[in-house]
């Protein structure tokens, strides 16, 4: 088995780290390459979309041609930036951003405000306790029929999954517990 963790730009390798734990965790031995081009996209069985500048990376994906082959890979976990490039719709409208619209959902960018406004929270979510670790983090201001809500905190929704593709706004490979990465692998 491969799942990869995309690697143009943002937390990278704090992903890589809690994917073999999880896959150590759970008995499953796979590989855990860095994607970093069209090529390395074939053949996986899941890919990370980490956090970062959704802006920039939607860009990076779409120079890269990635853009459109990533939605064959057959699960998806998107953090924070990462999830922004799930939903079907971003707000505020940036001019040249692009999502891959795999979940019906529409996420609003910064939606706590800026940097300073970062914060951590204890999260009770259906996969159990975690640690909330949101950095300049998006909100999912709507969710479609198929979306099972995982997670909300001060009434907007945090963690998302519609099928095969799961989604956060906290960072939870900073959590200290693998139990989304563990979720994702589960799908
Ligand atoms: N604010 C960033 C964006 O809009 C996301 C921040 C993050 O991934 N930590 O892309």
């Amino acid at each position: 088995m491969r799942y990869g963790v995309l690697a143009l730009q943002g937390a990278v390798s704090e992903h890589v780290i809690y994917l073999k734990k999880a896959m150590e965790k759970m008995g499953i031995s796979a590989d855990v390459p860095e994607i970093r081009d069209l090529k390395e996209l074939d053949g996986l069985d899941g890919i990370i979309l980490p956090g970062g500048e959704s802006t920039t990376l939607s860009l990076l994906l779409e120079k890269e041609g990635m853009l459109g082959p990533l939605r064959n890979v057959p699960k998806i976990f998107g953090t924070c930036a990462g999830a922004i490039l799930l939903a079907k719709e971003i707000v505020p409208v940036v001019d040249g951003q692009k999502c891959l619209g795999l979940i019906e959902m529409k996420v609003s960018r910064n939606a706590y405000g800026r940097q300073l406004e970062s914060f951590e929270a204890p999260l009770d979510t259906t996969l159990g306790k975690i640690e909330g670790v949101f950095i300049r983090a998006p909100g999912i201001e709507e969710v479609g029929a198929a979306v099972e809500v995982l997670a909300e905190h001060n009434g907007k929704i945090v963690a998302v999954v519609q099928g095969k593709y799961l989604a956060t706004t906290f960072h939870p490979e900073l959590s200290g517990s693998t139990v989304f990465h563990e979720h994702f692998l589960k799908l």
